[in-house]
């Protein structure tokens, strides 16, 4: 990982900076020694799906589909929010980023669909393999019945194709960001597992999805709602 996002993780502390953190070391080495980014391959069609890019981020849900909600939280809307702010870290690190929905501010023509489209796991990882892309992150957020429970953890399909970037992005989460309760705290983690997941088993590259932190417990609502998580 460059220094200066080692930097970024201890100032900042955000999902994104975390997820951030666990993503870059695997997109460097999933490109092969040198770890150049892409250059930019855009056909200067403003077409989204022509996006190609080295990172495809899938926010969770979207449209009719809110995913877990605690009171006027949406799922839907947070992994977006996070996708954004990670979308910007990556480019800032000087890779291309695609994604399977979200707004297109810049008119870069580097989404698919609109902010609140409803996807299917098929649509996605249909987008996904047009890309060309050497990851795929899909963005969640975790629910329960119990508000007290809160952890950390990230899905894997296929063992061989994701598992090395389902660990590099849970430790990522694991290591750097705060519990919602107790700042002075890292938050828990659920050690991997596999999920059987179309996003998963039909993309062609390493995928995993990030089960963040639970929308459901009160303290992460809270950081949520005030856009510091
Ligand atoms: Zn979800």
């Amino acid at each position: 990982m460059p220094e200066t996002y080692a930097l970024k993780v201890r100032v900042s502390l955000s999902m994104a900076v975390c997820l951030a953190a666990g993503l870059l070391g695997m997109v460097a080495f999933a490109s092969g020694s040198g770890a150049t980014p892409n250059a930019n391959k855009g056909s200067g069609v403003a077409q989204a799906v022509n996006c190609r890019g080295d990172v495809v981020l899938d926010p969770g849900h979207g449209g009719t589909d809110p995913g877990a909600t605690n009171g006027a939280l949406k799922e839907k809307d947070q992994t977006l929010n996070v996708a954004y702010k990670l979308r910007e870290l990556l480019k800032g690190a000087g890779y291309t980023v695609c994604m399977t929905r979200g707004g297109d501010p810049t008119g870069t023509g580097d989404d698919n669909a609109a902010d609140d489209a409803t996807l299917s796991n098929s649509e996605r990882y249909t987008f996904a393999n047009t890309t060309g892309a050497r990851v795929l992150v899909s963005i969640h957020m975790n629910g329960s019945t119990n508000p007290a429970t809160d952890y950390t953890t990230t899905l894997f399909g296929k063992w061989q194709k994701d598992k090395a970037l389902a660990l590099d992005l849970y430790d990522g989460l694991r290591l750097n960001l705060p519990a919602a309760s107790d700042s002075s705290l890292y938050i828990r983690g659920r050690t991997p597992y596999s999920y059987a997941s179309g996003v998963l088993l039909k993309s062609n590259m390493p995928a995993t999805i990030a089960e963040t932190v639970f929308i459901t417990n009160n303290d992460e609502a809270r950081l949520l709602a005030a856009g510091t998580r």
